[in-house]
């Protein structure tokens, strides 16, 4: 997957398909599909792929235990399914976590236990395995550094966890593999329309700085928080569709877990549920739903959504963390389908994803999960296919394996996600195969090469906040190895020292955001 290839066949293709704005969770899933069924696809994406939410989840691939609370049975039923197909299309991605939730009540396990016995259940044969109703000793030597005081038990269930970036990146190469163009750093600035119908889009290359443009049967807008401005592009005073909700992650060390499982607390102090999550040899706690007016590329923290994760993060660990204990905080902004009178909290807003159209012909995916990336998928491609007037085939990614599927993935090893091609990363140079640029987080120089050939990484963030999680792990031991990996990745590229030094300068303003 080159971008110089990639770039090529816009000039070589007279008309596409189906054009995909965005290269998230959504505009990838989009692309496999409709590759797959055999329609010619291309996909743009403004930033790198997974730059917007899909690198900032919570990485849980889940039914939601929320949406049982609230009642969403439909959302948790779909969702039980796609993460069952998720694991088994990517076993080197997506794996079974354990989760508990302590109680301090007498009436919290059975009453927990009970719920999530109807999430077992729900799940149906894609179940990753029982809930059980644990007793103090027990949820003690499952999460030893839980609160002691009041403790009277807990629960334990079953649900799954992945890399969202690595799978974003998975996808991509699953997409072109199926036969997809995709190209990052390349942005949609507006739509060409004849007979106010849509005929094609204008786009910038935004690292040649080149501007084209392109004919196309459809064109779906998959921008996620961005989906207003290309509903506007359409439609000028169209009533906002998307209602933006930060959530934001603290990333500490993995002692305050001290231990494989994850932790989730049912019931926060603004009412929402919040996990502390063992990722990395780092622990993700999170996360929080604070309605936003103006969506940012690069969302910032707030100082409260800050305190209200440490507070109630703390009052279920024995060490509690502070403030200099935060080795990362990252903010992601939920893409919520807005209902029509808009009275709602975010929290109560439904995550169902919707698919518009628009009477010049553009499809709009808002909302969902990454979870169920694959379904939106599937309803926006038999969309597609109805208005763009393609040839009719029917989905079949519910049994398509996900690029370097392996079965034998080997969760330990800190390569595990790259599946079957592990061993040419490996035979990039066998002598760096294993020498991690550093002590607290794995990168090597074969992973830094590998995805600046192998993996479109163009820019020093790529490499070290999505094709690695360095900067989202530890964003103050990724300041101290960015000079290395800037100059590998220079040799990789041919750059010279004035490439080195810009990619720096833009590095150490985006570190700051990451640091507390
Ligand atoms: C805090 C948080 C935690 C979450 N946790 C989970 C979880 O644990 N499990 C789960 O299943 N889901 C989770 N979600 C939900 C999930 O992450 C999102 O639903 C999903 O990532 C949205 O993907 P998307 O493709 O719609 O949007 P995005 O990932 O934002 O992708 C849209 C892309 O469009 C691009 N774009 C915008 N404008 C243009 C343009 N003009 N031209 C070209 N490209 C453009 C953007 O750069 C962006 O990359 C979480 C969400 C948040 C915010």
């Amino acid at each position: 997957m080159k971008r110089a290839d990639q770039l090529k066949q816009l000039d070589s293709q007279s008309e596409w398909d189906i054009v995909v704005i965005g290269g998230g969770a959504s505009g990838l899933g989009i692309a496999v599909d409709a590759a797959n069924r055999g329609h010619k696809t291309l996909l743009l994406e403004k930033y790198d792929f997974a730059k917007g939410t899909s690198s900032r989840s919570t990485k849980l691939v889940h039914g939601g235990v929320r949406y049982l609370q609230n009642g969403d049975i439909s959302l948790v039923i779909e969702a039980l399914r796609e993460r069952g197909i998720m694991r088994k299309n990517a076993p080197h991605l997506v794996q079974d976590l354990s989760f508990v939730i302590p109680s301090y009540d007498w009436w919290n396990s059975p009453f927990y236990g009970l719920g999530l016995k109807v999430y077992d259940m729900m799940a149906g044969k894609l179940g990753l395995g029982p809930s059980t109703i644990l007793d103090r000793e027990e949820t003690l030597k499952l999460i030893p550094n839980v609160n002691r005081e009041g403790l009277r038990g807990g629960v334990i269930y079953h649900d799954g966890q992945f890399d969202d970036a690595r799978m974003a990146i998975s996808l991509a190469l699953t997409a072109h593999q199926q036969g997809a163009k995709l190209i990052n750093y390349c942005e949609v600035t507006g739509l060409e329309k004849t007979d106010n119908l849509i005929t094609g889009i204008h786009l910038t290359d935004r690292i040649n700085d080149i501007k084209k443009t392109i004919k196309t049967k459809v064109v779906v807008n998959a921008t996620g928080v961005f989906s207003d401005e290309i509903i506007q592009m359409d439609q000028p005073n169209t009533p906002k569709m998307i209602r933006p909700s930060q959530g934001v992650h603290l990333v500490i060390e993995k002692k305050f877990l001290n231990g494989p499982h994850a932790i989730m607390v049912p019931h926060t102090t603004d009412g929402r549920v919040l996990f502390a999550v063992p990722w990395n040899q780092y622990v993700v706690v999170g996360t929080t739903d604070t309605p936003i007016k103006k969506a940012l590329e690069d969302p910032i923290p707030l100082e409260e959504e800050i305190q209200f994760i440490l507070d109630n993060a703390g009052a279920y660990m024995t060490k509690k963390p502070t403030r200099k204990d935060v080795k990362s905080v990252f903010a992601g902004l939920r893409p919520l389908a807005a209902s029509s009178d808009n009275n709602e909290s975010t929290k109560e807003v439904s995550r169902h994803h919707k698919i518009t159209v628009s009477t010049s012909g553009l499809i709009s995916v808002l909302g969902g999960k990454w979870t169920t990336y694959r379904k939106i998928a599937e309803d926006a491609v038999n969309t597609i296919q109805l208005v763009g007037g393609l040839s009719e085939r029917k989905c079949e990614t519910d049994t398509l394996p996900i690029f370097g599927f392996d079965y034998n993935s080997d969760w330990s090893d800190p390569l595990h996600c790259y599946g079957t091609e592990v061993q040419k990363l490996i035979n990039i140079n066998p002598k760096t195969a294993m020498q991690s640029l550093s002590n607290k987080l794995h990168i090597t120089e074969n992973q830094i090469r590998w995805a600046v050939r192998e993996e479109m990484a163009i820019h020093l963030e790529d490499v070290l906040a999505r094709r690695t999680r360095c900067l989202f792990l530890d964003a103050y031991e990724t300041e101290k190895i960015a000079p290395k990996v800037a100059t590998i990745m220079a040799d990789e590229l041919n750059a010279d020292s004035e490439w080195i030094i810009k990619e720096l300068n833009l590095f150490s303003s985006l570190i700051k955001k990451y640091q507390i």
